[in-house]
Order: C-alpha cells, then sequence, then structure tokens
C-alpha cells in the first residue's frame, strides 16, 4: 500500500500486473489482476468481497470519479491542481485530497485534506456524510422522486433533501427478493410486475379480495 495507513475495517481492490514478452507475437503484453482485500483485526482477510465490507453503519469508497460520472453517491476528489478541482467538481463532491491538499486547507467551499497526514478526519468526513447507496436507477426508468437518483444524492449532501425522499426503497407496492436479498426494480416494471400478478390471481376461484400476495421460485 506505499506510504498509505491501512485502517482497522477498510476494503481494498488490489491491482496487480505484470509484462511479458510473447515471443509468437513479438509484442509486450500486459497482464492485470484484481482482487478485494479487507484489512480487519491488523490482517487482511483472504477471500472478501467488497459487498461483503459494506457494513451497517460502513462506507464504500469507489476509485475514479472521472468514471464514477453522475453516480449518486459521495465522492472524493483527488487532484493534482486547482485547475482539475473546478473541473471535477460536482454537488456529489464532499472533499479534495491529493496534491492539492499541499496548497491550500480548502476549495469551493469543501475541505482540502491529505490521505497521508489527515486521513482519520478524512474518514470521519466519509462516515459523517455517507448514506445507504440509492438504486442508481437509469434517469429513464425512475424520477419518482421528482429528480434522477444524482440529483438527489447532491441534495442530500447539500442537506436540501433527505435519503428517505427516495421513494422506491421499501415504500413500493411490489417487493423482489432473490436469495433472501431484496431487488429494487424501477417504478415501470414494479407496475408491470404487480399488474401481471394480480390479473392472474383475480382471475382464481375463491380467492379473497383482499391480503398481500407471495409468489416463490424455486431454481
Ligand atoms: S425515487 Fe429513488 S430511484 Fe427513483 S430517481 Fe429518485 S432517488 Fe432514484
Amino acid at each position: 500500500m506505499g506510504d498509505y495507513p491501512l485502517y482497522d475495517d477498510t476494503c481494498y481492490s488490489l491491482e496487480l500486473n505484470c509484462k511479458a514478452h510473447i515471443t509468437e507475437w513479438g509484442v509486450e503484453i500486459a497482464f492485470g489482476a484484481e482482487s478485494d482485500v479487507m484489512f480487519t483485526g491488523g490482517q487482511v482477510s483472504k477471500g472478501a468481497k467488497v459487498h461483503d465490507c459494506v457494513v451497517e453503519e460502513g462506507a464504500l469508497v469507489p476509485e475514479g470519479v472521472k468514471i464514477a460520472g453522475e453516480r449518486a453517491f459521495p465522492k472524493i476528489v483527488c487532484a493534482d491542481s486547482l485547475a482539475q478541482a473546478d473541473e471535477l467538481f460536482d454537488p456529489t463532491v464532499i472533499a479534495y485530497s491529493g496534491k492539492i491538499s499541499g496548497q491550500t486547507d480548502s476549495h469551493n467551499g469543501l475541505p482540502v485534506l491529505s490521505a497521508l497526514s489527515k486521513g482519520e478526519e478524512l474518514l470521519s468526513l466519509v462516515l459523517a456524510k455517507a448514506f445507504p447507496i440509492l438504486p442508481q436507477s437509469d434517469p429513464d426508468c425512475c424520477s419518482a422522486c421528482g429528480r434522477n437518483c444524482y440529483q438527489l444524492a447532491g441534495e442530500i449532501l447539500q442537506g436540501l433533501a433527505k435519503r428517505e425522499d427516495c421513494v422506491l426503497d421499501g415504500k413500493s407496492d411490489l417487493i423482489l427478493e432473490v436469495g433472501g436479498s431484496a431487488v429494487t426494480i424501477v417504478p415501470f416494471v414494479q407496475k408491470l410486475l404487480r399488474d401481471s400478478v394480480l390479473a392472474f390471481v383475480d382471475n382464481l376461484k375463491d380467492i379473497p379480495p383482499t391480503g398481500d400476495i407471495s409468489i416463490k421460485v424455486r431454481r
């Protein structure tokens, strides 16, 4: 992990690569491998999966803001310069880190914290700002809260909205569980499935007109 200190109960993506010359092809090829690593109790826990690491009250910090784009979660921008910090700024950014932490303590009204010298502060900020991840629905499929997930995440972080404003979680009229875990379904598909099941059940004989309906599919 180089100079970065490891904290208990945190997860990392371990990226390895090596290069080899392929004689038959006459070129050098890079081989990459990536593995989830959980650091807990002062030790590396082998075989951990990232989703196992997202514990209650915990947070997942993905890598790559540019790749994340308009994703609906809090972000820390690691910037080389103030110009790059401005370029990568969006309403879901909660702090800056990286090379600019040697230049200023705040930028765009956000703290600038070095991961090397202010790791604890950075971690506290992440835990303070983190909220249960939004469904990340395609904007074409869901705008039931009056915005898209990215916009709601930004408003939550600005203190203008609450996580509960997502009307999809746990409040829908159709709940799908796969392997015991609830699966979020966009309103359009929910309505389609619900209407289909209701139409089928309503056509059965001697079925009471009220009461919840459960279907279990074995596989
Ligand atoms: S209701 Fe929830 S899932 Fe739908 S757009 Fe809003 S935040 Fe996203």
